[in-house]
């Protein structure tokens, strides 16, 4: 069988070597006309994510450079108030939560396909899907056209495949939170570098770790009703949005500010999700990652939900006599723990909204107990296995 795939992100790349280990060829259409291992900032992989990573790139190529999942809690006057450690996931789940940079994994996933065989075609931007009897064939942006035997979208949460094929799904949804971030130097200062530390400010909440490689990596949440686009800011859009940045956090302590002053770039992440799509496939063709459900990233399980369908998808294609049992297979078996995660990725997210001092006060007297009992509770998220051997049938 002959597969195309739609989007090199992260689930794309990583598909296509899914397939290949079940007898299926894939060539991978990517939108963008060229790879660009610089875009997006960086995401957090967690042991389920990795452990399938594993299976696709060694871990050392995108760990050159990353900040650890531990996480320390602190209020508007720097009191802390929680922490999560980590310490135990390698133990216990094999891998420990990092945050990476999303073109690093990007990259690397990229170069893996590339090594294996797969073909990757650049500026391919899907404009059509028709399913005429037995084939699949897609229409491209720039007048191309491509046949097989089925699709697969991984072309992300503002899906293409999506809407071809559903076009009365629902569209993704805007949290009312907007993300900003990006990277920065302070080398003057020796900044701690065992955890992520993520401050409930005065007016709305920051979070900043050190990389192994020295440089800081920072993030913001604004509750901001209407959503901005997503695109590079120029020189002056750039130097506003500090501005807006460094009033937020005046009152935050130290080095907030000097981190939004210094910062290089900044990347505008307008958060959405999609709570619920109640089909994820039509014929021959299957969603999967973004395109199917997005999460919020609060919880940082976007790219490690993508990389466990990829390799579920392929167990269902190996395992069911024909697609549409494979798909409705692949649905069923992914649906209600992606729903579970979704919904909690919002719940985290609601609580970075600021409350009034009342309500400040309580959760910094019950957040270290929410804490524990919150990490006690993730088992069921880092502990998740494709237990690869086992047939469906
Ligand atoms: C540029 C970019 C930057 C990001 N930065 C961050 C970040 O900083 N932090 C974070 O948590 N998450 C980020 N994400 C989202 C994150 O990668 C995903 O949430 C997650 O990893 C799931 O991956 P995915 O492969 O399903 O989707 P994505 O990683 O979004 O990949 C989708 C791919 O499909 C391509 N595509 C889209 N439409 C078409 C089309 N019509 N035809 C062909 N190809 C198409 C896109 O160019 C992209 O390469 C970013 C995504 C992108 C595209």
């Amino acid at each position: 069988m002959k597969a195309i795939i739609i989007g090199c992100g992260i689930a794309g790349p990583a598909m296509a070597l899914a397939l290949q280990k079940v007898g299926v060829q894939a060539v991978i259409y990517e939108a963008r006309e060229v790879p660009d291992d610089t875009e997006g900032a960086f995401l957090g992989i967690s042991p389920n994510g990795l452990n399938i990573l594993k299976e696709y790139i060694a871990l050392d190529e995108i760990l050159i450079d990353y900040t650890p999942g531990k996480i320390r809690f602190f209020n508007a006057r720097n009191k802390a108030i929680g922490v999560i450690d980590n310490a135990e996931q390698r133990s216990r789940y094999g891998s420990e939560t990092v945050q990476v940079k999303r073109g690093l994994v990007n990259g690397a996933l990229r170069r893996a396909a590339q090594r294996a065989g797969i073909p990757i075609e650049f500026g391919k931007r899907l404009v059509s899907i028709a399913q005429p009897e037995g084939a699949v064939t897609v229409s491209f942006a720039d007048g191309s056209t491509a046949e097989g035997d089925l699709l697969i979208g991984c072309d992300g949460i503002h899906s293409a495949v999506r809407r071809a094929i559903l076009p009365n799904a629902p569209e993704p949804e805007y949290t009312g939170l907007l993300s900003t971030g990006g990277f920065t130097r302070l080398d003057e200062l020796a900044l701690p570098a065992d955890a992520i530390r993520m401050t409930f400010g005065e007016r709305g909440f920051f979070a900043y770790a050190v990389s192994t490689q020295g440089e800081i990596w920072w993030f913001n949440n604004i509750a901001q009703k209407t959503a901005p686009q997503r695109h590079e800011l120029s020189q002056s859009e750039l130097a506003v949005l500090k501005k807006r940045l460094v009033a937020l956090h005046k009152n935050d302590p130290e080095p907030i500010v000097s981190i939004i002053e210094r910062a290089h770039t900044i990347e505008i992440y307008p958060i959405y999700d999609i709570p619920f799509l109640d089909q994820w496939h039509q014929g021959r063709v299957c969603l999967i990652g973004d395109a199917a459900r997005a999460t919020a990233p609060h919880i940082g399980q976007g790219a490690s939900l993508a990389l466990e369908d990829t390799l579920v998808l392929a167990q269902c294609i190996r395992d069911l006599a024909d697609l549409q049992a494979a798909f409705a297979r692949f649905q069923s078996l992914r649906q209600a723990r992606v729903q579970a995660i979704i919904q909690q990725a919002r719940k985290v997210g609601d609580s970075k909204t600021v409350p009034n001092r009342f309500q400040q006060f309580f959760r910094d007297l019950l957040l270290p107990f929410f804490v524990k009992l919150e990490a006690r509770k993730m088992d069921w998220v880092y502990g998740y296995r494709v237990d690869w051997h086992k047939k469906l049938i």
